[in-house]
């Protein structure tokens, strides 16, 4: 076991870059000159090409207390693949700029770039370049994403029109509740660091919050289905705030239905736990990275025939509003601070 640590002023900006990204393998033909000059050359022939980028800040972002810095590292990859797949177009190329305090040690973003090329792998993304600076303190990560598709496969906000079903993939609020188990248990280690954090039986509500999945699956999918998304858009900030920047972009309303919601068993109890409505979890909660996407009623059979997807609604006149459609039958109008148990 490598026991030794080595601080980053050892290596230098440029030995540390050297040995961040020595066996990185380009894959994609579209990638012709990655890391190693002034700056990448990418040729995309006659695709149009996507670009997304986030900044991940210490302390604000994410905590280090409680998130491993390899899940990080896949986590940053991870909700800009998101981006790129919420434009229907395939994810190609990333680059990675970091601002490290000299409290990391070069062992530290080795596991930070573990991480970050697990994720290429998965995503099958190149790293193509980025850039490497210090800060006084804490860590920021920014990645920018590219992606390619065809124009007329590009899928918009803006393209929902009356009845259209809605769908989302996945299920939703599981990464919220995942990280309010964290949270709780956080507490618990700094009161008393002998009481140990027990997880049993929430696996998978940790891993939706410490490691997310972009649904680059869905895109593929759609595609064998040939379905382009008339609007799509990716969950980071909950269903019901993305739910209405589809309609405020697309000129409509919504009407969806609080038992097609899909909420996993792991979510719903652990919101039970924290006597949470798993309705607020799943409307307000973020962080799923799940696709939230329109189509025209006529995939209804198809769509449907896909476990993976969901069919939660349809979109209605800009008029009627967003509503949502309650097991008892009441219609409970939401808006962008999500549903409110109290309304
Ligand atoms: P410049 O001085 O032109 O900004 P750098 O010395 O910062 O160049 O970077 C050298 C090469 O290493 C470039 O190809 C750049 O894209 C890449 N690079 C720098 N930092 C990182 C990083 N953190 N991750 C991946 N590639 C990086
Ligand atoms: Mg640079």
């Amino acid at each position: 076991m490598n026991t030794k640590l080595t601080p980053i002023s050892e290596l230098g900006e440029f030995g540390l870059i050297d040995r961040l990204t020595a066996d990185i393998k380009l894959q994609h033909s579209c990638s012709v000159v990655g890391i190693g000059d002034d700056a990448a050359v990418l040729n995309f022939a006659n695709l149009q090409t996507v670009v997304t980028t986030d900044l991940l800040v210490e302390g604000v972002h994410f905590n280090l207390t409680y998130v491993p810095l390899k899940h990080l590292g896949y986590k940053a990859v991870a909700v800009n693949i998101s981006d790129i797949c919420a434009m229907n177009a395939i994810p190609s190329q990333i680059t990675v700029s970091i601002a490290v305090s000299n409290r990391f040690t070069v062992e530290a973003l080795e596991e930070l770039y573990q991480g970050i090329k697990l994720a290429c792998e998965t995503y099958k993304v190149d790293l193509i370049g980025g850039d490497t600076t210090s800060s006084i303190s804490g860590l920021v990560i920014s990645v920018t994403a590219l992606g390619i598709q065809t124009p007329e496969k590009l899928s918009y906000r803006s393209g929902a029109r009356e009845n259209h079903l809605i769908c989302v993939s996945g299920n939703v609020g599981a990464a919220y509740m995942g990280l309010q188990l964290l949270e709780r248990e956080n507490k618990i280690f700094a009161s008393d660091p002998a009481m140990q954090p027990d997880f049993t039986g929430y696996e998978y509500i940790l891993e939706r919050q410490l490691k997310p999945e972009a649904r680059l699956d869905i895109v593929h999918l759609l595609a064998e289905l040939n379905i382009v998304p008339s609007a799509m858009i990716d969950i980071s900030d909950g269903l019901s705030s993305e739910l209405l920047h589809i309609c405020k972009r697309s000129g409509t309303g919504c009407l969806i239905y609080e038992n097609k919601i899909p909420i996993d068993e792991q979510t719903a109890s652990m919101a039970k736990e924290f006597e949470l409505d798993p309705l607020v979890a799943a409307m307000n909660g973020g962080e799923d990275y799940e696709l939230l996407f329109t189509v025209p009623v006529s995939y209804f059979e198809q769509i449907k025939a896909k476990p993976q997807i969901s069919i939660i609604g349809r979109i209605t006149t800009a008029a009627e509003g967003a509503n949502l459609s309650m097991r008892d039958g009441t219609i409970i109008p939401f808006d962008a601070q999500g549903w409110n148990a109290l309304n």
